[in-house]
This record gives C-alpha cells, sequence and structure tokens, in this order.
C-alpha cells in the first residue's frame, strides 16, 4: 500500500505496526472486561453501592456540586468537568460489589481533580480540541501527500498526529492519578476493608492498562507514519 505512483503494489510491512498496536488494545479490554466480570461478583461488606460510595467520598472531600447520576451501558462511567455529573453505569451505580465501589472512586478521583485543579487533567482538557482536530485530519492530510508527493502535506499530517499522541500521553497520568486517589479514599473513609481493596486495585489496575495498550497503539501509528514519510522522501 501507498505505493502509489509506482505502478505496483508491494506489501506495506508497517501495517504490522497497527496489528501489534489492535492486538494490545484487544488484549487490555479483554482484561478489563474479564477482571470487572470477576469482581462484580464480590459484594462489600459494607454493602455501600457504588452511587453511595461515590457521595460519601465527594462529600469528605468537600465537593458539594458534583451531581451523581445513572448512566445507561456497561463501563461507560466517568465524570463530566462540564457539567460537573458523575455518571456511573447500570452495573456500577446500584451495584454494592468490589468492582462497582471501585469505579465509583476512580470517577470520584476525577471529581476531586477537577476540584482542586490538578495539573495534567487542566492539561488534558486545554488539548481536548487540538487532539480531536489531529485524529481526525492527520490521516486524510497524510495520505493526500503520499498520493501527490507533496512533502509538508505529510509533515502536517505527522505534527496533527502527535497532538493525539500527546493527548494519550497526558491521560495516562490522569487515570493512574485518579486511581490511587480512589484506593485511598476507598481506605481511609473505611468503605472497603484490607482484603477487599485488593479487588479493587485489580479493577483499576486492569483499567489503567487500557490507557497504555491505547498511548502504545497511538505510538505505533505514530512511528508507522514517520516510517512511510521516510520511504516516500527516499523514494523521491
Ligand atoms: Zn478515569
Amino acid at each position: 500500500m501507498y505505493g502509489y505512483g509506482f505502478g505496483y503494489w508491494r506489501f506495506d510491512w508497517t501495517y504490522m505496526l497497527l496489528v501489534i498496536g489492535m492486538l494490545l488494545s484487544l488484549a487490555a479490554s479483554g482484561r478489563v472486561k474479564s477482571t470487572f466480570a470477576r469482581f462484580k461478583r464480590v459484594r462489600s461488606a459494607s454493602g455501600l453501592t457504588g452511587a453511595m460510595a461515590a457521595q460519601r467520598i465527594l462529600r469528605s472531600a468537600g465537593i458539594t456540586d458534583v451531581q451523581v447520576v445513572h448512566i445507561q451501558g456497561s463501563l461507560t462511567d466517568h465524570y463530566d468537568p462540564r457539567t460537573k455529573r458523575l455518571a456511573l453505569s447500570d452495573e456500577v451505580f446500584g451495584s454494592d460489589s468490589l468492582a462497582a465501589v471501585g469505579v465509583a472512586a476512580h470517577e470520584c478521583g476525577h471529581a476531586i481533580q477537577h476540584a482542586t485543579g490538578y495539573g495534567p487533567l487542566e492539561l488534558r482538557s486545554a488539548i481536548v480540541p487540538a487532539a480531536n482536530i489531529g485524529a481526525n485530519l492527520s490521516w486524510p492530510l497524510f495520505v493526500a501527500g503520499l498520493i501527490f508527493s507533496i512533502q509538508p502535506l505529510l509533515t502536517v499530517g505527522i505534527v496533527l498526529f502527535s497532538l493525539a499522541v500527546l493527548f494519550q500521553l497526558v491521560t495516562l497520568p490522569v487515570e493512574i492519578n485518579a486511581s490511587s486517589r480512589a484506593l485511598r479514599n476507598l481506605e481511609s473513609l473505611g468503605i472497603l476493608g484490607d482484603h477487599e481493596l485488593s479487588g479493587a486495585r485489580k479493577v483499576l489496575s486492569a483499567a489503567a492498562l487500557t490507557y497504555v495498550a491505547a498511548l502504545a497503539s497511538s505510538i505505533l501509528q505514530l512511528l508507522r507514519l514517520l516510517i512511510l514519510a521516510g520511504g516516500r522522501r527516499r523514494d523521491d
């Protein structure tokens, strides 16, 4: 592929980079699903549901303007800083499982990051628009650059894609920090006991791995763009 203009097809081995990235992401999402499935069957001794645990954590952090709401779907939990809504999914909102309480506490971690002006979260919010533009425009521009042999288009495509990679990179500390806040709060507020914490930790670690996989996958894609652009330059 992208042997355009040469009059023959040649195998593009850089596809392997995409395949590796895809396999990493699949493995990580499979792992988070199986870990969640395992710990959604273990009920917490306190009997607090995800929603109740979230309310307790937010209150103890002095946060009174965040609304805890129920959202459809599985693993769709998130905190929206614009609306200050902490959305918990079907299996989290009303469940008292270790998985539910762990995920709810993680989303509270994001709400606390927002309330306290945690730097990496602010940086991430600031680069969202640029990262979205980068993710959408980088490929069309890059492919156009390859087809029409326009070097500046290749460069712009690579720079735009780098913004999307940067977003994934900044996401990592934000997610890991939210999970460590979650575990600290679950422990200090006595929501989970010592032996229960390890279950919640496993769920959150599996979730963190999906962000590592996403970052690795986008770095591999960036590498592929660089290799394709480099090959193009040599062919010119
Ligand atoms: Zn998160």
